[in-house]
């Protein structure tokens, strides 16, 4: 069913609430990994910690709604936010970290969360929109393994994201799982701010030395292959457990240790890390319009084009800031408007498109124009933005 006025000014209106509540955030840095295990979560909290320590404001945000690590890696599993109406307070780590992970919500650390792709979206999305972060330098997402719906619905509400920091292991850079959250970013055009690996080599307890157990330099090679910053790598650390189990974080208590200056020199040029880096800033008058092609020209069968152009216009002074053309992902139903969602696209102008298609748009919060002619895709902007663009037939109803 397409959606209706009330559902579509429902959807305005919660919107409206993420903007207004996330407006003073400057940066939102998201935390990903292809597998568990690898040391994701405690690069989360070790990178939000470490931000603090230099003095930044800082929220974390732990949306991996199955197996939630951030209350235990900091040692606030008894904590509980507080509340009011659509309101929640984040838990507070020292004097500048703000904390809210689903494990403050559930009962014990053995009841998992049993809960599918929309239950799992409107959790987050009240993290999003009723926690009160206030004024933040950095949100850094904790998400789960893999490219699931959590990463994607916290792209979509969030905006554009300054990008993701991708963790891996050695023993984990040959397996495709890295590879496809590294082209689950490039669809989602969230910028990879670069790859950290961790697990690389060995730390003695006893000397303090550190020994290269692999030969190679596996992150850094798969870095260049992706054209991504290597960020550097972490070595295997055995007190780095004991501090986990007891919610130490590693930085600040063991700040002085080889591992702890690997984890800050890491970290480092993600304090550079700068929201213009290659994203759009969304403001009310900007928007970004997807046109599907066939050979340059919008194709009347958008089940079947290979190539989209992506343009951002500036709505109150008519004009086109910039164009893109992407490759979509392989076509499957649902994953079109999933990927053009979660790339900011707000309008789809096509020739013909099926009524599902168009219902998934929709519910997706992506307008959808049919029946536009075979004209490039400035044409057909300009003409969009001058209230000229004649709308004929929707020639392809499948
Ligand atoms: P993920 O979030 O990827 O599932 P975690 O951050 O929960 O992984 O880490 C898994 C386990 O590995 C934890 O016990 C953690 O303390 C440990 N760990 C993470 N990084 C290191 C490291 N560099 N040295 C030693 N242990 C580590």
């Amino acid at each position: 069913m397409p959606i209706n006025e009330e559902q579509r000014i429902q959807m305005q209106a919660e919107q409206e609430q993420i903007r207004q509540n996330i407006r003073h955030i400057k940066h939102h840095i998201l935390v990903l990994s292809g597998k568990g295990g690898v040391g994701k979560s405690s690069i989360a909290v070790n990178l939000a910690v470490w931000l603090s320590m230099q003095g930044k404001e800082v929220g974390l945000l732990d949306v991996d709604i199955h197996g939630p690590s951030v209350p235990k890696l900091l040692n606030l599993e008894d904590s509980k936010p507080k509340g009011g109406r659509d309101i929640i307070e984040p838990i507070l780590f020292g004097d500048r970290l703000k904390v809210m992970s689903v494990g403050f919500l559930i009962q014990n650390e053995d009841s998992a969360l049993i809960c599918r792709g929309p239950m799992k979206h409107n959790i987050i999305k009240q993290f999003v929109s009723e926690v009160s972060w206030g004024d933040l330098d950095y949100l850094i997402v904790d998400c789960p393994p893999g490219t699931g719906d959590e990463p994607l619905s916290i792209v979509q509400l969030l905006g554009q994201a300054d990008g993701a920091v991708v963790v891996t292991t050695p023993q984990q850079l040959a397996i495709t799982d890295v590879r496809k959250c590294m082209t689950f970013c490039n669809q989602l055009n969230l910028p990879i701010l670069g790859i950290i690996e961790n697990m690389h080599g060995f730390v003695c307890p006893h000397c303090n030395q550190r020994t290269d157990i692999f030969e190679g330099d596996g992150g850094r090679q798969m870095a260049k292959d992706f054209n991504v910053p290597f960020l550097g790598s972490i070595p295997i650390d055995p007190n780095m457990v004991p501090a986990a189990d007891l919610g130490k974080p590693f930085i600040y208590y063991s700040s002085q240790s080889l591992t702890a200056q690997a984890l800050s020199s890491a970290f480092e040029p993600l304090l550079q890390s700068n929201k213009n880096n290659g994203n759009i800033e969304k403001e009310q008058n900007k928007m970004r319009i997807a046109i599907p092609l066939t050979e340059g020209r919008l194709s009347q069968h958008f089940g079947h084009c290979r190539q989209f152009a992506v343009v951002d216009v500036d709505s109150d002074s008519k004009s086109i800031r910039n164009k893109e053309l992407l490759d979509p992902p392989v076509h499957e139903p649902g994953v079109l408007p999933k990927w053009l969602s979660g790339i900011q696209v707000n309008l789809v102008i096509a020739g013909g498109m099926g009524q599902r298609a168009q219902q998934l748009f929709e519910q997706s919060g992506v307008s959808v124009l049919v029946g536009a002619p075979s004209e490039s895709p400035e044409e057909i902007v300009e003409a969009y933005l001058n209230g000229t663009l004649v709308a004929g037939e929707n020639v392809c109803d499948h």
